[in-house]
């Protein structure tokens, strides 16, 4: 059994809303909301943080990034506006060492993140 909280939600092993997936990614409600929408995109493939992703992977973080327009769109909140964030690492407030793509929507977003 993995050690790792979401390869264990995409394996089922952990309880989450999940809202899509395929053979590559999964995406579930995260259980923190910040935002009417806020979602967690993950690949199946453990990949710690976006440091670690290797050149064969670009395609899968392509897919990623456009797996999250796509839901935005689904959700009616692509001509309002959404936002995709990777945080990587202790000063992006990374708690989770399995890369995930927030995406974040329904209200308006402040910028710059504190
Ligand atoms: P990070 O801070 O690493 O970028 O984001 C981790 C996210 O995972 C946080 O927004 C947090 O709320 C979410 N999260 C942590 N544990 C769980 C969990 O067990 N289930 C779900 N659905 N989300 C989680
Ligand atoms: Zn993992």
């Amino acid at each position: 059994m993995s050690a790792c909280l979401f390869c264990r939600i995409i394996a089922h092993e952990i309880p989450a809303s999940i809202v899509y997936e395929d053979d590559e990614v999964v995406a579930f409600n995260d259980i923190n909301p910040q935002a009417p929408t806020h979602l967690l995109l993950v690949p199946r493939k453990h990949i710690p943080t976006l440091s670690d992703a290797e050149p064969g992977d670009a395609e899968l973080l392509g897919t990623l990034l456009r797996r999250a327009a796509a839901i935005a769109k689904e959700r009616g909140i692509e001509a309002s506006g959404f936002r995709t964030v990777f945080n990587t690492n202790r000063d992006a407030g990374q708690t989770v060492f399995h890369i995930h793509l927030h995406l974040l929507g329904g209200r308006s977003l402040a910028w710059p993140p504190g």
